[in-house]
C-alpha cells in the first residue's frame, strides 16, 4: 500500500514537471534564447500609424515582440480600416530613353501623395535595397 501511494506521488511529481518544462519552453525566447517571455500591452505601429495597443509577449532580453493569432487578425482588421493593409506591390524596371525607371503601384502613390515633378532622392539602402525619399 505505501509503494502504490509512493508510486502515484512519483507519478504527480513526473506531471507537474513536464507540465512546468512545456511552461519554460512556452516562455523562453525563440529569438536570443536568453529571455523571458512576458505578456505586456505593446503598441502596434504600421507606417508610422499607431494601430492601436495589443497584447504581445516581450523577450525580457532582446525585446523581441510576439502577437499571437487572434491579435495579429485584430491588427490587419485595424490596418484595412485605417488603409494601411497591403500597400506594396510588385512592379518592374523599365526604360525612359538611356535611363530606368521604376513605376509605382497606385497604392503607394495614394498613400504617399505623389506628383508628378515632385523632387525626389534616391539612394541605395544595401546591395538589394534603395530608397525613394521625398525631398
Ligand atoms: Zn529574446
Amino acid at each position: 500500500m505505501i509503494f502504490m501511494n509512493l508510486k502515484k506521488r512519483l507519478n504527480d511529481i513526473y506531471k507537474e514537471t513536464n507540465i512546468n518544462k512545456v511552461k519554460n519552453i512556452m516562455q523562453q525566447c525563440d529569438e536570443c534564447s536568453k529571455g523571458v517571455l512576458k505578456k505586456q500591452k505593446v503598441d502596434y505601429m504600421l507606417l508610422g500609424h499607431n494601430l492601436g495597443t495589443f497584447d504581445a509577449l516581450v523577450c525580457s532580453v532582446c525585446t523581441e515582440t510576439i502577437f499571437e493569432g487572434d491579435t495579429f487578425g485584430l491588427i490587419e482588421q485595424r490596418a484595412k480600416e485605417k488603409g494601411l493593409w497591403g500597400i506594396s506591390a510588385k512592379t518592374r524596371i523599365g526604360t525612359s530613353g538611356n535611363a530606368l525607371d521604376v513605376k509605382i503601384p497606385k497604392q503607394v502613390v495614394s498613400f504617399l501623395r505623389l506628383k508628378k515633378g515632385q523632387e525626389v532622392l534616391i539612394e541605395p539602402v544595401d546591395e538589394k535595397r534603395f530608397q525613394v525619399q521625398i525631398i
